[in-house]
């Protein structure tokens, strides 16, 4: 097995699950991403583990069958850097990894109480000897609704933290979960009623056609004044220009995003410059009540730790069937 792209905070997991594969499996690593400048390095190799960062184009797929690569381990959710036809073609397996939802739903309800509490101002301020409340007068979310939009393993995640401050939760997801719903405190209405009645929304909905741009200039009319929303999902499930719209209005009391338009649905470091930079997100970043993030929701220890663990232990999985 070859790993690809391992990098330095992966290395204490790469070791571990190195030492757990069972006998008869070896595997060694790489920093860099696989390429058609480094593929043939892969003679004698059966089994590679990659991130999204390893494109395989029909070119690579093509390559990795000639020099008997038979199982494809990818240790992350998305597959938009395989070419699956190409793959499922040349008779290589492929698999993915996923990641319990407890840091990204973490992430959000801190998102959460740093917008409820002005954080972003506050600690601008700290950093100018400005010592005044001025403009910093916060909210409780234990007083609040909040609609929590997709009940799946994040948003559910979210609402179980969220029991714990004592707000009021409206649930939207096209299949409700009959234990949220017979949960106190917890109501699952319909998508109007959950703009209506929320003074906070959190979106973990996937994106697919029916979703995108789902947050658009009409839903947002339709929600509170003062709004407050959250999104640690995929950036084109909003509409950025209405966003805009709705915050330079100050119908939207603040928004805090970790994920952009334009990124494909994955992250990526080398990229994030072009997207932050482009004209909506550089105009959008200055306003003190908007919180920016770098698609970080997912990247803690626990998180790290699991997609390495898992991505290497899945090869000896797709070989045993
Ligand atoms: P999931 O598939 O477990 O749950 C999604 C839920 O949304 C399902 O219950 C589904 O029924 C529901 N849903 C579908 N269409 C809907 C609609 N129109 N309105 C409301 N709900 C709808 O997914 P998950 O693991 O909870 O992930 C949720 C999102 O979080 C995904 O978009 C994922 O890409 C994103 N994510 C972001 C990060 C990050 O680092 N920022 C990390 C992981 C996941």
């Amino acid at each position: 097995i070859k790993l690809y792209e391992l990098r330095p905070d992966e290395q204490a997991a790469f070791s571990r699950a190195a030492a757990a594969l069972p006998d008869g499996y070896s595997i060694d690593a790489v920093a860099e991403p696989l390429s058609a400048d480094n593929i043939d390095a892969l003679a004698g190799y059966e089994a590679i583990v990659i991130t999204n960062k390893s494109l395989l184009t029909a070119d690579i797929v093509a390559r990795l069958q000639q020099l008997g690569v038979r199982y494809v381990s990818s240790r992350c959710v998305g597959f938009n850097h395989i070419d699956l036809p190409a793959v499922k073609a040349a008779g290589i397996r492929v698999c993915n990894t996923t990641y319990p939802p407890y840091g990204v739903a973490e992430f959000a309800i801190m998102l959460m109480l740093m917008a409820l509490r002005k954080c972003k101002p506050a600690i601008w301020r700290m950093q100018v000897n400005d010592y005044s409340l001025e403009g910093l007068l916060g909210r409780e979310l234990r007083t609040m609704t909040v609609g929590v939009m997709g009940t799946g393993h994040i948003g559910r995640a979210v609402i179980d933290y969220l029991g714990g401050f004592g707000c009021k939760i409206l649930a939207y997801d096209p299949y409700p979960a009959q234990d949220l719903a017979a949960r106190e405190g917890v109501e699952y209405v319909g998508l109007d009623d959950l703009y209506r009645d929320s003074d906070l929304i959190t979106i973990h909905v996937p994106l697919m056609d029916s979703t995108r741009n789902i947050i658009d200039a009409g839903a947002i009319a339709k929600m509170k004044d003062g709004v407050v929303l959250i999104n640690v999902s995929r950036g084109e499930l909003v509409d950025t220009d209405a966003l805009i719209d709705a915050v330079e209005s100050e119908k939207m009391g603040a928004l805090a995003m970790d994920v952009f338009e334009d990124e494909g649905g994955i992250y990526h470091e080398n990229r994030m410059n072009d997207i932050i930079s482009n004209r909506k997100m550089a105009y959008l970043r200055q306003f003190p009540n908007v919180l920016l993030t770098n698609h970080i929701a997912f990247y803690t220890d626990v998180d790290v730790d699991s997609m390495v663990e898992d991505g290497i232990a899945n090869i000896p999985a797709m070989v045993e069937g």
